[in-house]
């Protein structure tokens, strides 16, 4: 079965995602999708948006259970679930409860291989712009993690953490002042439909 699938790519700097209208039909069957496979990880850069932008997400994600934290980074281990596992922050009947720009970058630019958008030659300019992306971010998530282990703070120790966000904003406020100039290779939004042969349950790689 062939279906027109749309993507909405959007460039929004460090928070840029992709928006693909397949999922809520996803092909894997069973209402999770490729949320059955991932446990998302905050970042420096995540946890200083989420601070400007929903100040009580950060305690709630250090509120849930099965976390790995590490110095400057927490983990949102998956639970299991049926015969697999769901994110923890999967709702069986809407689907991701954080709103996109509140994701982690995985879960904002994440797009299957059943779908595949980066062999399109006409969307080269979105491949080459998340890819340099996606190492612009761990730079700068290298950057501010490392400054802070030198002033002592980390994740692991809770009495630290309210030190480790106040230290965090300006820092991130520094690091990410003067934009890279990748930022302009692409338009703030492209819409784009691909056709695609669908295959189901397993069938469906991700
Ligand atoms: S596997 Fe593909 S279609 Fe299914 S939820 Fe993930 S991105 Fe969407
Ligand atoms: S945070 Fe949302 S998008 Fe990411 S794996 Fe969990 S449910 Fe899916």
């Amino acid at each position: 079965m062939e279906r027109d699938i749309v993507l909405v790519f959007h460039n929004q700097g460090l928070r840029s995602y992709i928006e693909v209208d397949l999922c809520p039909q996803c092909p894997r069957l069973n209402d999770k999708g490729c949320c059955g496979y991932y446990s998302p990880v905050f970042y420096p850069t995540d946890l200083a948006y989420i601070i400007l932008n929903r100040p009580g997400l950060v305690d709630h994600i250090f509120s849930l259970p099965h976390l790995t934290i590490l110095d400057a980074s927490v983990t949102v281990n998956s639970l299991v679930d049926d015969d697999g596992y769901r994110c923890q922050f999967h709702s069986r009947q809407t689907g991701c409860l954080l709103p996109m720009m509140l994701r982690e970058s995985v879960c904002r630019h994440f797009v299957c291989p059943g779908i595949g958008w980066w062999e399109e030659e006409s969307l080269s300019h979105w491949k080459l712009f998340f890819d340099q992306l996606a190492e612009y971010e761990i730079a700068v998530n290298n950057r501010i993690s490392g400054e802070l282990k030198r002033r002592g703070l980390t994740l692991r120790v809770p009495e630290l953490r309210p030190t480790f966000y106040r230290e965090l904003m300006p820092l991130f406020k520094k690091e990410t002042e003067a934009k890279p100039g990748f930022f302009s290779l692409c338009p703030d939004r492209e819409k784009v439909v691909l056709r695609r042969r669908l295959s189901f349950g397993k069938d469906w790689c991700l």
